[in-house]
């Protein structure tokens, strides 16, 4: 991504742009014709979006043009640019999934929490015809506390379930579009050759800022508002059970 430009260097499409024509009649032909089929004199390599002549090179890379690459690259900058702002460096956006994958694997231990409390037993009321007269008052008042607890570590866990369904599989699957998007922006050779390639490169762009902070932004949710407030109330219910036993 953000590799040093090298005239050496040559992105197939710059290099399908090259063409061959015949230096005396202008015939064209495919790049790899040497020799007009017409005239038979030399055929000369160029650049079919600039129309400059380009050298016939000697390495495996292929011809390219050197104009039209240096455009290319210059027209990249602003986007590279942009994608250094947002994804940072490769090793950075890499480290920045991953710490959003971790976070969740040990958010995710905390999930034990709906099994806990789907297998509550509800507080037993005591015989009451048993209890004292004396005592009943006193008891009620104790018992009707524990219903309370109950019923309100009852309620957020189910509403904190409501709003976290599915937050695996959403967390994990925005975590997979960041690294394709992450993937096609580092590999990206910097250069700008084709206007879709442009509209290519930003829309992972986008899919990467957004991937990142929706899996924020419901790592948040499950841990700050749903499952803190019901542990501190299961916590609460435990204390309201203890205590009317005692
Ligand atoms: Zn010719
Ligand atoms: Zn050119």
């Amino acid at each position: 991504m953000t590799a040093p430009f090298k005239v050496g260097t040559s992105n197939p499409q710059l290099r399908a742009k090259i063409r061959a024509r015949c230096v005396a009649c202008r015939t064209e032909s495919a790049a790899e014709v040497a020799l007009c089929p017409r005239c038979a004199k030399p055929n000369e390599l160029y650049c079919a979006g600039c129309l400059r002549a380009v050298e016939r090179p000697d390495d495996s890379m292929g011809a390219h043009c050197a104009h039209c690459a240096a455009v290319a690259w210059s027209v990249g900058a602003s986007l590279r640019a942009r994608v250094l702002a947002e994804l940072g460096t490769p090793e950075s956006s890499a480290r920045d999934v991953a710490a959003l994958r971790a976070r969740f694997a040990s958010l995710a231990a905390q999930f034990s929490l709906p099994a806990r409390v789907t297998a509550f037993i509800a507080p037993a009321a005591p015989k009451w015809e048993l209890v004292p007269a004396s005592h009943r008052a006193a008891l009620r008042t104790r018992f009707d506390e524990v219903m309370i607890a109950d019923a309100q570590v009852r309620r957020e866990v189910e509403s904190a379930m409501r709003g976290t369904i599915n937050f695996d599989t959403r967390i994990a699957a925005a975590c997979d579009a960041a690294d394709a998007a992450r993937a096609t922006l580092v590999e990206w050779d910097g250069m700008l050759v084709e206007v879709r390639d442009q509209a290519r490169l930003e829309a992972a762009l986008a899919i990467y800022a957004e991937s990142i902070r929706s899996a924020r932004q419901m790592l948040e949710r499950l841990k700050e508002r749903d499952l803190s407030r019901a542990l501190d109330l299961d916590a609460a219910r435990a204390r309201a059970l203890v205590a009317f036993k005692a």
